[in-house]
């Protein structure tokens, strides 16, 4: 601790992200990452912006973006806000639109950067548990709160919450927001996106990250009522009038619009993660349903972060979560190529037959 620290400061626990390791040759499965490159039309979009105009700032509302995104799910623009990542979207959505006297509601196994916006902005939460077949269960959710937030399909667990069961949350909460961060939807999920015209208190964020295969340029966004929307660019012209830079803007515009691309890949990692599914039943794994681009996995009566360092000595990366030690025995491993997984069940069977 330093002295000129200020108590903000002193008091945070930060996130700890997966890990980006500088070794090379290893068989990255830890961050949910995409294991194909963007589309070439972005690859393009982005050479075609490198030039004297970055000496110009870029546009701070994202305009062209934005009208992209709203083509894509049929909303008009003022329904859209973009930001540098969807963690950066979060983190506004957190201060503008959850922080209030009662407590967030959140499962207690879920993304775990939700409880560090809120002991950033000072905002009282409460974590519900996951029922026993680590579901999130809807009627634990009614009761007084100052906001909803959960990830659907839920990370790290895969599960995938059905429409009508959000719709009822929906229907019975009404006096605050529901955020439903969909950064995992495109794997097998349906979007609750269209019910933003029937609901003005969802918000739906989702990331390009993942799906978009574009974690290393930082894009986000959240759709909902122009109203929810204007809260969060209070939020954004408070702290950074231009989050999205000039590349960003060209290279996330290029994504939207490429969505034979987009469906493709989507499709490889589903069907990728049938076999992965597959071949870990057969190695003795019980996995959770997973309507996402990882798997929720565990040898029962064995410690998964044993299982993870054993990997790590192959040269495999996965992601294990030491708490709540209900998910103890399980290791997160995000989707890879069709060789990737093979690799990831050989270098398995391996470690479950020595012991
Ligand atoms: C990866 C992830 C995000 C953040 O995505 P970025 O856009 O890369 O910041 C948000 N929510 C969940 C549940 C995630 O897994």
């Amino acid at each position: 601790m330093n002295r000129y620290w200020s108590d903000v400061v002193r008091g945070l626990t930060p996130y700890v992200p997966g890990e980006q390791p500088k070794l090379p040759n290893l068989v990255k499965l830890n961050t949910n990452e995409s294991p194909y490159g963007p589309s070439r039309r972005v690859l393009d979009a982005l050479r075609a912006e490198i030039g004297d105009t970055l000496r110009l700032y870029p546009d701070p509302g994202s305009d062209r973006l934005r009208a992209a995104i709203a083509k894509r799910y049929g909303v008009t623009p003022d329904h859209v806000f973009v930001g540098n990542g969807s963690d950066e979207v979060l983190a506004h959505v957190f201060l503008g639109l959850l922080k209030h006297d009662r407590p967030v509601l959140f499962p207690d196994i879920t993304y775990s950067f939700y409880p560090v916006y809120c002991s950033l902005y000072d905002i009282p939460f409460e974590q519900v548990p996951l029922n026993a077949a680590f579901e999130i269960a809807v009627d634990d959710y009614l009761r007084p709160n100052g906001g909803i937030i959960f990830p659907n399909p839920n990370a790290p667990t895969g599960c995938f919450m059905a429409l009508p069961d959000v719709e009822r949350l929906l229907r019975a909460n009404t006096a605050s927001v529901v955020v439903i961060d969909e950064a995992y939807v495109d794997f097998g999920g349906e979007s609750v996106v269209p019910l933003v015209s029937r609901y003005p208190q969802l918000l739906v964020t989702h990331t390009l990250s993942k799906s978009r295969a574009l974690a290393g340029l930082r894009v986000g966004y959240a759709i909902g009522r122009p109203d929810l929307i204007e809260a969060l660019n209070r939020v954004k012209d408070s702290f950074n009038s231009y989050p999205l830079d000039r590349l960003a803007q060209a290279g996330a515009t290029a994504a939207l619009e490429d969505d034979d691309y987009f469906k493709a890949m989507c499709g490889r990692v589903i069907a990728t993660k049938r076999k992965l599914v597959q071949d870990l039943h057969d190695l003795g794994f019980e996995v959770l349903p997973s309507a996402a681009n990882f798997v929720f996995a565990r040898l029962p009566g064995r410690d998964g972060g044993d299982i993870a360092a054993k990997l790590r000595e192959r040269s495999i990366i996965v992601r294990h979560f030491r708490k709540p030690v209900r998910i103890a025995e399980f290791m997160r491993i995000t989707v890879g190529t069709d060789e990737q997984c093979a690799g990831l069940v050989e270098a398995l069977r391996g470690i479950v037959q020595g012991g």
